[in-house]
């Protein structure tokens, strides 16, 4: 089969495979469509660390061709989309319950071959099926709306509330459709570019704003006083520290964005403290990839005019190489 594969920081290339049979506990699955997350740029990139040798790509769906032993409840044929996000049990922060910041957390995709290939071996506990309502690109944005799904769930959202989403790609505007389900009055994305501020209106924002040369007053101001809930999909020092400066007095900042590991962001204390701002990080997916799929399967989020590309799967390297630019989504299509 073809496989993407990482060799090392700047070296990912289209290698023949051969297809594995499933072990114990495993079932192979036929790859229909697999998302290219940041995630696999910064990896590209040497950003994130990740298996030398592993076959990329941890959004993905597709069909069940042969399960293992032990696997009874899949039979050939079965539609499946995958968590890739292997967590131990046995570590001290999976026995307390939060299993999403295991120690001994791995991903397919990451440090096992993930779906950038025509097939895949995974776990039957990292697979959920859905029905024939929902296309093979749809069902592989289950992954990052249920990583959205943890991070609207820690922000606490309720009905009434004024919402900031600061960046307006695919998860910002995944963002701004989970806020509006959970009833918040106004919902704002901020992006310097007009192509995501018009598609954020499209999926139901009720305000766009251009946040280069906006003074912190004039956001603020935009804001009626600030957002009650903030939430940060960029992952950049400078949005880090806007998105505090953004929020109103008690309200919720939840830093979703990946940003660089060395970086530091620059915040008021001062504001913090006076204004009893919640800042809460929120990291993948514990518990919540079920919900996503009863979301895409219900219709009530819309995901296919997030994405932007349908690609064959031999052109990932280039894709990875090449800057995002206006780009929402990419989805090899297999
Ligand atoms: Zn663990």
């Amino acid at each position: 089969m073809q496989a993407i594969v990482y060799r090392r920081p700047g070296v990912v290339g289209v290698e023949e495979r051969a297809v594995g049979a499933p072990g114990p506990g495993q079932v192979l699955v036929r790859v229909h469509a697999c998302g290219v997350c940041g995630t696999d740029r910064h990896i590209y990139h040497g950003e994130f660390p990740a298996t030398e040798g592993v076959v990329l790509g941890h959004e993905y769906a597709g069909e069940v061709v042969t399960a293992g032993e032990g696997v009874t409840d899949l039979q050939p044929g079965m539609r499946v989309a995958v968590d890739p996000n292997v967590v131990c049990g046995r570590c001290r922060t999976c026995r307390a319950g939060n299993v999403h910041l295991c120690e001994n957390l791995t991903a397919l995709g990451v440090n096992y071959d993930g779906g950038l290939a025509e097939f895949s071996l995974a776990p039957r506990n990292q697979l959920y099926p859905f029905g024939e309502g929902l296309d093979w690109t749809e069902a592989a944005m289950a992954e990052p709306l249920a990583c959205c799904l943890h991070g609207s769930d820690l922000a606490g959202i309720q009905p009434g509330m004024s919402v900031l989403v600061i960046g307006g790609g695919a998860i910002g505007l995944l963002h701004v459709q989970l806020a509006r389900l959970s009833g918040a009055a106004r919902v704002t994305v901020s992006d310097p570019l007009p192509a995501r501020r018009d598609l954020a209106l499209r999926l139901g924002a009720d305000a766009v704003l251009d946040p280069c040369g906006l003074s912190t007053e004039q956001m603020r101001a935009a804001l009626d006083g600030g957002a009650d809930v903030v939430i940060e999909a960029v992952g950049s020092p400078a949005t880090a520290a806007l998105s505090v400066q953004a929020a109103a007095a008690g309200g919720t900042v939840i830093w979703f964005g990946v940003a660089a590991p060395a970086a530091q962001a620059a915040l008021s204390p001062y504001d913090v403290y006076r204004h009893e701002i919640t800042i809460r990080g929120s990291f993948v997916n514990p518990f919540t990839h079920s919900r996503a799929v009863a979301l895409l399967e219900g219709g009530r989020v819309q995901v296919a005019p997030l994405i932007s590309r349908r690609v064959p799967l031999a052109d990932v390297p280039a894709i990875l190489a090449a800057p995002a630019g206006d780009d929402i989504k990419t989805v090899a299509v297999l």
